[in-house]
């Protein structure tokens, strides 16, 4: 065995290690229940527990935790020991099937957006066979759901376990219409992830990068990221150290980072893993999230996961790039070599144009956040309105089959569903567009607006919960059909007809877009504020209650939640601006300006003859702009001020989208300007060109 195939998933109970560990007929059951999906007998999971306490041990571990992602964004974790006491004041080290199955670890602490209120404080985790458990840092992680005793979803992987479910059983139904034997269909999702590395003893200077995770101040340095020389550039060795660490640590827990590079912006990077399924996916994006920053602090680093850390340079995002694969290997979205391949290809193909037609509200609201307002149509990122990229040549083919024309070029004819096959689309054909928010990518699509902190859980579950719908009601129109081909022919021009207005191969980020958009009818929810009210749409909660993803009362609670973390984050900007300001800048620049007069004064005292025109227009500016600055200061400071804020949620949010976050503006662009005039030894924090270029 070579070393990276020893170290590869030796942190994880895998597949192979049950095999193993585990009693032939025990792990032939696990594998059944975790394979189809079922409910785990407790026999077994009492002989489950005791071998992973034991493979544990075995690797120096003393302790185990239910590990799950309630709604704060971020995983949680309780560490128990496996201690038991014994009569004659020693211990055995013991691991039961129940403590493996099932937690109760006090929720009362976690957002619960209301829920807390109507039903039982306690929640409790429920062990997710389908990922397997891990060891982190000498703990054996559990990865668990986590709901209410009620069985309300207070967390991001119940509702997207759901929708994988949905999901699975419509395309079932589509797949049987056309003879094939798949019992289950998985999503699958491949993660890219951005993110900035700085230097730890200069963040640890920035009272806005402590509190809030980007900078809310900084002038622009002479050199930003126009000269595009970071992008792909050769990776310098302290970054490369920190990526070599990284891998390391993702491999031993099964995770299949992949590929590495620079990215735009300077000191950006990026790492994507190869997809896997989409639970599986967003358990290894948390936890490469996690070790990013865990692995950074060892190499006296720090990871940004914030969205935009920095003005003025790209911010950070996420791919999420998502097909569906059937049990028996199969995927979905890729156009096949047969005609009939090619028309179940298309059917798959207008199910996922359907849904993203019929929901761009959902897509845009599943990567609502106060981090990612600052990118979403700020050119640097998708903009804020939803569309799809299919290419020219996919764009045609749909074009030819709704109007019933020739379609000459490539080799196809007098296109009709099921007579042709459809060609061959090359990859470099359709991922030329970058600014499209969801683009086909020849075999799957790239959803790119999430924001690089944000989980991809959400944003999964409304895509799958969507497509699940399309291919609900095509199944309801197919199975009734007395001609299937010509149904199908019939349903996919339809489809075609009804929802092309969301086909855009053109450039996102100009202004014409945005005007051919609102005539075309599609939304354009600018930021977070705008789109969250659209997660109560009559259409939406019915299209989570018919598939069973949320209750009605689970989106009050997600919708609520939401509102208050957008609260929440632009309050603590708001009053880390106040306090640096208050207390960092305008000090330092009071202090310069005093000695810059003195300088001023003694030079005049020396000789009068001595010109000190410097030093008066520099004194001139530095009171203007301290003024200016104080005046922006006292604005932002009435804003704050708490009796101002509205009591409920959504005007609040308005009130700080439109108030607050426009008065830290004014108040950041008198400060960045002082910082351009004011000698660097004053100036009480490390600067932009300090903190992007010294890693
Ligand atoms: P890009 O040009 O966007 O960087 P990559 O080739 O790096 O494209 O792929 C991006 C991601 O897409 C990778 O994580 C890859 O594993 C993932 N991916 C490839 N095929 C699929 C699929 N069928 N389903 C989901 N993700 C996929
Ligand atoms: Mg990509």
């Amino acid at each position: 065995m070579s070393p990276l195939d020893e170290l590869f998933a030796s942190n994880v109970f895998n597949d192979s290690v049950m095999q193993q560990r585990l009693p032939k007929d025990t792990y032939r059951t696990l594998k059944k229940t975790i394979d189809e999906g079922r409910h785990l007998d407790p026999q077994i999971a009492n002989v489950v527990a005791h071998a992973m306490k034991e493979w544990a041990i075995d690797k120096g571990v003393t302790h185990y935790t239910h590990w799950f992602q309630p709604l704060t964004g971020i995983t949680a974790e309780k560490h128990d020991a496996f201690i038991t006491p014994t009569d004659n004041g020693r211990m055995i080290q013991s691991f039961s099937g129940s403590e493996l199955v099932r937690g109760e670890p006090d929720a009362s602490s976690f957002p619960s957006g209301g829920l807390r209120s109507t039903f039982e404080a306690r929640g409790y985790t429920a062990w997710d066979p389908t990922s397997y458990a891990f060891i982190k840092e000498g703990v054996l992680c559990i990865p668990t759901a986590f709901c209410s005793y009620g069985g309300e979803a207070l967390d991001q992987k119940t509702p997207l376990l759901r929708s994988m479910e949905a999901l699975s059983h419509q395309a079932v139904r589509v797949l049987k219409l056309f003879g094939r034997d798949a019992t289950r269909v998985l999503p699958t999702v491949g993660p890219e992830q951005e993110y900035f590395l700085i230097d730890r003893s200069l963040y640890e200077k920035r009272q806005d990068l402590i509190f809030t995770g980007r900078t809310l101040f900084g002038a622009k340095p002479p050199k930003g990221q126009e000269l595009d020389d970071h992008y792909f550039g050769t990776i310098r060795p302290r970054v490369q150290a920190f990526m070599r660490e990284l891998n390391e640590e993702l491999w031993k827990l099964g995770i299949y980072a992949k590929t590495e590079h620079n990215e735009c912006a300077p000191a950006q990077h990026e790492m994507a893993p190869v997809f896997t399924v989409s639970n599986i996916a967003a358990d290894h994006n948390q936890l490469t999230m996690e070790l990013m920053k865990r692995v950074a602090e060892r190499h006296h680093l720090v990871c940004l996961l914030a969205e935009k850390p920095f003005a003025g340079v790209n911010g950070s995002g996420k791919h999420n790039n998502w097909s569906m694969v059937t049990n028996t290997g199969y995927n979905l979205l890729n156009p096949g070599n047969s005609p009939y391949d090619s028309a179940q290809f298309l059917l798959f193909l207008v199910a996922v144009i359907r849904a993203v037609d019929e929901y761009q509200d959902l897509l845009r609201i599943s990567v609502a956040s106060a981090g990612n307002d600052h990118r979403l149509g700020a050119n640097e990122a998708p903009p804020a309105i939803v569309s799809i990229f299919l290419g020219d040549e996919l764009t045609e083919i749909l074009e030819s089959l709704e109007t019933g024309t020739v379609y000459k070029d490539h080799g196809v004819q007098e296109l009709a569903v099921g007579v042709h096959v459809l060609p061959h689309f090359p990859r470099d054909n359709t991922d030329r567009n970058r600014t499209s928010p969801f683009a086909f990518t020849g075999n799957k699509f790239e959803f790119r607006s999430l924001g690089s902190s944000a989980s991809i859980s959400e944003c999964n579950v409304m895509i799958n919960t969507a497509v699940a719908e399309s291919l609900r009601l095509y199944a309801d129109e197919l199975e009734k059909a007395d001609d299937f081909q010509s149904t199908l022919h019939d349903l996919i021009v339809r489809e075609i007809k009804a929802h092309k207005r969301i086909i855009f191969n053109g450039n996102g980020y100009s202004a014409a877009w945005i005007e051919e958009a609102r005539k075309r009818g599609l939304s354009n929810l600018a930021t977070t504020v705008d789109a969250l009210p659209h997660l109560l749409d009559e259409k939406n909660l019915k299209l989570f209650e018919t598939h069973h993803i949320y209750s009605r009362t689970e989106v009050h609670s997600r919708y609520e939640i939401a509102l208050e973390t957008y609260n929440k984050a632009i309050h603590i900007e708001a009053e880390t601006a106040l306090a640096m300001v208050r207390r960092e800048i305008l000090p330092a620049v009071i202090r310069y300006t005093g000695d810059v007069a003195k300088t001023a004064a003694s030079i005049k005292q020396y000789s009068p003859a001595f010109n000190t025109i410097p030093e008066e227009k520099l004194l001139t500016a530095l009171t203007e702009e301290t003024s200016m600055l104080s005046e922006a200061v006292d604005r932002l400071m009435i804003a704050v001020s708490d009796d101002k804020h509205p009591a409920d949620l959504l005007s609040r949010a308005q009130y700080l989208r439109s108030t607050v976050l426009p008065a830290m503006d004014q108040v950041r662009v008198y400060a960045d300007s002082l910082e351009a005039m004011v000698d660097r030894t004053y100036w009480p924090f490390p600067t932009y060109a300090d903190l992007l270029f010294t890693v």
